[in-house]
């Protein structure tokens, strides 16, 4: 090769040792090329230039053993595991691997001594180290210690740390010149907030020296990530205002604001808008009227009353004489809309068309026929609206529910279908994540946003109870006596910072540990390393009534509607951000009976954890929970805390990052201005093939 090539053309496919297998296991983590590998940063750091006693390891220490092995067996416990005890002068701990090997287990021999890394647990005999990294020393071998912090990444399943380390060292060997990786941030911007320069920045980063500020680089506060986080938060906006300037370039097709079909349907509902619904659609009934196309965000907590808000939209464009669809990320969620839609339009002479995945044969012509010809003016469903083949006669309204669950490329496909080379479709996105109204005001201004802040009358607030892992017992026990008397309970089990397979490990040693202590109760299990069609049967049981109890991952945080369920456990709450311990809450209480939520924690509980967790107990308001969240946002929260939904960022976090807003916002007014060449590598850099709000 001549001259040095961007490192964001070289596909990570070109490093030593990277084949199809590692390069699609790279991809999962949005590693395609090696300037992606750079930006993946580690999670934390493991200091490895000192050995610990095993006697003064105390839970939660993330620490480096050397050891001599004792014994080495199967345990057939509940899962199978492969434990190996190890000793040094300090005392005993074991080490424990779900997945093993025959040769690991002979290379693990008794006598042996061996180098180890990981996180104390408390598990079955005391402390434990789940999957440690680990040498086995050859005899009289002295290891010597690492000489700067060890990275810990974010990884993914059959994609090891050691492996990930090697990969990015090649990474950063490619780091030589300025080209190989330019820093798109004009100097002049980057003096304004005395940040270092990009290579500088991740050189540190990927090796922090032994005297770092640990605590700092946790809190995610060096001057190193700063610049990171300024310059994501940077093309962030760069790429908001991009699109929207895009988008209004276009023009969308005209609807009427005073809506017969409207009227009718707000007449025959069982229920009177709330003034929020009322003022919601009130908005978006303007948007619709305007000639240029609508983006609009919905935002409203767990059982706000969205739906009605689209049906409402949905049914001025059909009085307008165009088609409206309403796409949903799961078979159930849109299952669920389509049978409210069903219900509700059925007075009006409308019957909504229904497209899915599951969808086949005649019926399947049938709706796609009917949305072809215009004869169906409403459509719910999956992605499978936006697959080739499906045709629309004039759609004039796209409406997508949790939008964070989709790609922007999928949801731009579905506005293709819409085009009209005229006109695109108006375009509304509703999610249950809230933002903290300071927060979306002054990072997203450019954003049409309406809120949906006031529940409907009525709701029987869920009961929140905080309690500590040492009182599982109770819990269980409880948990048998409510679905004994017809109730149906959610248990959450949540992990951090890990592998989907791990997830979901621990949630089948749940399952395996729960059935053996209720063998009378029907229980089920999702998780995210099902098939969806796994997971939608396993559901779909437990909304029939079948299942007493549905052991979860995560996966079960967006929108399901099972009113029966009105008891959820949640493991280890204090490692969850608040804004999603509220989104699961939110599976429950949605019947008429009072519902609970325990909160089983890990001890000990710190001081933080348990203010945090008080903040789920006292209160059942989406928005203030967010806000009350920031606030209080304190050291060791925010790297350990996944984001979900509309602020998905990297490295940026606009609670700890508040204070950068500003000075973001001046420095995409002088790039706009004087550098607009540098916008798209800053937006590709940083957004690449990720989904960007999905409201542009
Ligand atoms: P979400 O905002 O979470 O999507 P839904 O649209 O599913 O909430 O509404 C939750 C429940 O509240 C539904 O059963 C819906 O019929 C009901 N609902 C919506 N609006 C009102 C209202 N104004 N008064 C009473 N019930 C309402
Ligand atoms: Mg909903």
């Amino acid at each position: 090769m001549s001259g040095p090539v961007a490192l964001s053309d070289i596909p990570v496919t070109q490093l030593n040792g990277v084949a199809a297998r590692l390069a699609e296991r790279l991809a999962t983590l949005h590693i395609h090329t090696v300037q992606d590998l750079l930006f993946h940063l580690p999670l934390r750091y493991q200091d490895r230039t000192q050995i610990a006693s095993i006697g003064r390891v105390r839970l939660g220490d993330d620490v480096m053993l050397e050891a001599e092995i004792l014994s080495c067996d199967i345990d057939f416990g509940r899962r199978r595991s492969l434990v190996c005890r190890i000793k040094d002068a300090g005392g005993i701990i074991s080490l424990r691997f779900f997945h093993f090997s025959a040769a690991q287990k002979k290379m693990l021999a008794p006598g042996n001594v061996l180098r180890c890394y990981g996180e104390i647990r408390s598990g079955k005999n005391g402390y434990e180290l789940y999957h440690p990294e680990y040498q086995v020393l050859k005899p009289g071998e002295i290891a010597p210690v690492a000489d700067r912090l060890t990275p810990i990444y974010p990884a993914t399943e059959g994609l090891q740390q050691t492996r990930l380390r090697k990969l990015i060292d090649q990474a950063l060997a490619l780091l030589q010149s300025p080209e190989s990786l330019p820093d798109w941030i004009p100097a002049s911007v980057l003096n304004r907030v005395a940040f270092p320069g990009l290579a500088d920045a991740l050189q540190y980063l990927h090796h922090p020296p032994v005297q770092a500020p640990v605590t700092q680089l946790l809190n995610g506060e060096h001057p190193a990530q700063q610049r990171l986080a300024f310059e994501e938060l940077l093309s962030h906006r760069l790429c908001l205002r991009r699109l929207r300037q895009q988008s209004a370039q276009h023009h969308a097709p005209l609807m009427a604001a005073h809506s017969d079909l409207g009227q009718a349907f707000r007449q025959q509902l069982p229920f009177a808008l709330t003034r929020a619904q009322t003022r919601v659609s009130n908005e978006i009934s303007h948007d619709l009227g305007l000639e240029q196309p609508m983006l609009r965000l919905l935002q409203g907590d767990v059982g706000s009353g969205k739906t009605v808000v689209a049906a409402l939209a949905a049914l001025q464009a059909v009085d307008s004489g165009y088609q409206a669809v309403i796409m949903a990320p799961t078979e159930i969620l849109a299952e669920q809309h389509h049978v409210n839609f069903t219900q509700w339009l059925a007075p009006l002479g409308l019957q909504p068309g229904w497209l899915s995945g599951k969808v086949k044969g005649r019926q399947r012509q049938q709706t796609l026929q009917g949305l072809r010809d215009g004869s169906s003016k409403i459509a719910v469903g999956t992605h499978a609206l936006f697959q080739e083949g499906v045709e629309f006669s004039n759609l004039g309204l796209i409406i997508i529910d949790e939008q964070h669950r989709f790609g922007v490329h999928q949801r731009l496909a579905l506005r293709e279908k819409g085009n009209t080379g005229m006109t695109i479709p108006h375009q509304l996105v509703m999610t249950a994540t809230p933002i903290p109204r300071t927060l979306a005001m002054s990072a997203y201004a450019d954003l049409d946003c309406s809120v949906l802040d006031e529940l409907p009358p009525g709701r029987t607030p869920v009961n929140t109870v905080i309690i500590s892992n040492e009182r599982r017992d109770e819990v269980i026990a409880r948990i048998h006596q409510a679905c004994l008397q017809g109730n149906q309970a959610y248990w959450v089990c949540t992990l951090i910072d890990e592998s989907e397979a791990l997830q979901a490990q621990a949630a089948e040693a749940t399952l395996a540990a729960l059935q053996t202590q209720l063998p009378d109760l029907a229980i089920g299990l999702v998780h995210g390393r099902m098939k969806a069609t796994e997971k939608s049967a396993v559901m779909a049981a437990f909304k029939k009534g079948e299942l007493h109890l549905l052991i979860a991952t995560t996966v079960i945080e967006v929108g399901v509607d099972v009113p029966n369920a009105s008891l959820m456990i949640i493991e280890n709450p204090e490692r969850l951000g608040l804004a999603q311990l509220h989104q699961l809450r939110g599976r429950v209480g949605r019947g008429a009976k009072a519902s609970h939520c325990l909160l089983l924690y890990q001890t000990p509980l710190s001081q933080l954890g348990k203010q945090r967790l008080g903040i789920m107990r006292d209160s059942n308001d989406g928005f203030y929970i967010a806000e009350q969240d920031l606030a209080i946002r304190g050291p060791g929260q925010v790297l350990g805390t996944r984001q979900t939904g509309l602020m998905s960022f990297r490295i940026a976090d606009l609670a700890r990052d508040a204070a950068l807003l500003d000075p973001v916002k001046s420095a995409a007014d002088t790039i706009e201005h004087d550098y607009p060449s540098h916008i798209d590598p800053l937006v590709n850099r940083w957004l690449g093939d990720r989904e960007l709000y999905g409201n542009v």
